[in-house]
């Protein structure tokens, strides 16, 4: 039996499935405990011992896993908290309905605070979930521990749960929700995971049972039979070999080049970028220097930031994108309206636009950085919709100093007509992740509509394909960088439909920098021909998978 889902990466794995308990019941109102004060201690005791499983888990873990469970350690001994907690149980109430009650006001208060605060509500209810299952007796949710390794099996996985995951002993994951740009499968590339995700039939796998994990294919052989757990021992253990190869510039199989860059979050990821190859950068998300400020940083802030990122990658490319602000990524000081739709609302370019003094301040930073660097600086505009709105960024730029200004191809409209916006635009580049929620009207970031955010779907193709045809007849770069290029039998079709540079996480380089060199230009046509006929995005997957298996001579 097979189940499908949303494949991250091409990775292969096999191993019994470890189920990840589900969120506990929400204990019982009107349950009076006999003796309060015994209640009370009983209650304080799993308070403090959870929060030292917390800090010993975060030893164990160490780096920024750590920070994160030492500062849930904290909430569990939150001296308001347990004041809260303990007036609870003097009431009249059990112990866990206590904790429950307690935790979920402050979780509501967090929410009502927004940004970071909210973030953080999260971490406060998988508190309260461990102390509760103390108190009850039953195991406490989060990733099981294991001597041997396994595949987990999860509803979903908080990102802490994933920054913690124990590579020697998770073999690979299945999620039953989430979608290609979930952050479980944007933290599962970046730590080259093997996942699938949205898997709707998760929930029928259980304890012990042997799955075959297929990423590339998006599926889960259910007990297998032993000669198909052998092969795919034998093809883990050839990938294995080919990702060690050396890493040579990106390139189809008949030596067309394909540039294949990273996506960065600051100076902080570089190092391991050119570690994994990357011929440069094709998106540096500078929101990340924005994003805890109450102001803009100044230009002399910013240019020491921008320095060290084009330091890292002397005489390459670095395309950055200017602020990106509003929906996924909001930032107070530009918009703090109550927008229904943020995701349509004031956003990207458009708000820069109305801040023009915070789009001028970036720009002559990025310009006086360049000047001190020797890299090769393109910077881009993101959520462009209209040619207009080319033209305005890319004569700003020009004017202050940019040598390279471009935008990002995010929204229908821009990618229709791309013709026009290469008028102005010395390149685009074509952000997927927005590509697809727009063209399918589905937010990225709601589970529920997860399934529709796929990459792969024949309309997101179709709009790839007129960019790149408007790229070659203006003899301009056409570049990919959503989480779509890291997906290495898409990063063919779109290279197919015209992409000349993919950019993703730096993990994601090897696996497709090995699949490129398997095709060549024809064939990477063929399978981009196919895909874009199909009637889904699953179909049109399968389309090219099969246009894969003929051999190139037929
Ligand atoms: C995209 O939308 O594809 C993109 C690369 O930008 P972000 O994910 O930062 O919105
Ligand atoms: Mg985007």
């Amino acid at each position: 039996m097979a189940l499908n889902g949303i494949g991250v990466g091409r990775a292969l794995a096999t191993g019994p499935v470890r189920r990840m308990p589900d969120p506990l019941p929400e204990p019982p109102e009107g349950e009076r405990p006999d003796d309060l004060d015994a209640e009370v201690a009983r209650t304080r005791t799993a308070l403090q011992q959870v929060a030292a499983e917390l800090v010993e888990r975060g030893h164990r873990a160490g780096g920024d896993a750590q920070g994160v469970l030492e500062a849930q350690a904290l909430m569990a001994e939150d001296p308001t908290l347990v004041d809260d907690v303990v007036a609870r149980i003097r009431s009249g109430r059990t112990g866990q309905r206590a904790v429950h009650e307690a935790f979920l006001e402050f979780q509501v208060m967090l929410v009502g605070l927004g940004g970071y605060m909210a973030e953080r509500a999260a971490d406060l209810g998988d508190v309260a979930q461990r102390i509760i299952a103390k108190l009850t007796g039953v195991p406490a949710p989060g990733v099981p521990d294991s001597d041997t390794p396994f595949v987990l099996v999860a509803r979903d996985l908080a990102p802490a749960d994933t920054a913690l995951l124990d590579l020697d002993k998770v073999l690979a994951l299945i999620t039953r929700d989430g979608g290609p740009t979930s952050h479980t499968a944007i933290l599962a590339r970046s730590r080259s995971i093997p996942a699938i995700v949205g898997v709707s039939a998760a929930d029928s796998l259980q304890d012990g049972q042997v799955v075959v994990v297929d990423a590339g294919a998006g599926t889960v052989e259910v007990e297998p039979s032993e000669e198909t757990v052998a092969a795919t021992l034998r093809t883990i253990e050839e990938r294995k070999a080919a990702a060690n190869a050396p890493i040579t510039p990106g390139a189809l199989g008949d030596g067309t080049k394909v540039q294949l860059l990273a996506n960065i979050g600051g100076a902080k990821d570089a190092a391991k970028a050119v570690e994994l190859g990357a011929e440069g950068v094709g998106l540096f998300r500078t929101e990340f220097l924005f994003l805890d400020s109450k102001s803009a940083p100044t230009v002399q802030q910013q240019k020491e930031q921008y320095v060290a990122v084009l330091k890292a990658f002397p005489g390459k490319k670095v395309v950055v994108r200017a602020l990106d602000a509003g929906a996924d990524k909001p930032l107070s000081f530009l918009n703090d309206s109550e927008e229904e739709n943020p995701a349509l609302g004031l956003r990207g370019l458009r708000v820069l636009r109305v801040h023009e003094d915070i789009l001028r301040e970036q720009l002559t930073a990025l310009a006086e950085a360049a000047e001190a660097t020797e890299a090769d600086l393109w910077v881009m505009a993101p959520m462009v919709s209209e040619p207009e709105e080319s033209e305005y960024f890319t004569a700003l730029a020009r004017e202050l100093g940019i040598k390279t200004p471009g935008v990002m191809v995010e929204v229908p409209s821009a990618a229709l007509l791309a013709p026009q916006i290469l008028e102005s635009a010395d390149f685009v580049s074509i952000g997927t992740n927005d590509l697809t929620q727009y063209t399918l009207a589905a937010d990225r970031l709601l589970g529920t509509v997860a399934a529709f955010q796929d990459p792969w779907h024949p309309a997101v193709l179709r709009l790839v394909a007129e960019v790149g045809k408007a790229g070659a007849e203006a003899g301009k770069s056409v570049g990919i960088c959503g989480e779509a290029a890291a997906d290495p039998a898409l990063a063919v079709v779109l290279v197919g439909l015209g992409a000349k540079s993919l950019s993703m996480t730096p993990a994601a380089l090897a696996d497709v920098r090995a699949e490129l060199l398997t095709v060549t230009l024809d064939e990477a046509r063929a399978r981009a021909a196919a895909a874009l006929k199909a009637p889904s995005a699953a179909a049109a997957r399968a389309a090219a998978a099969e246009v894969a298996k003929v051999p190139a001579s037929a």
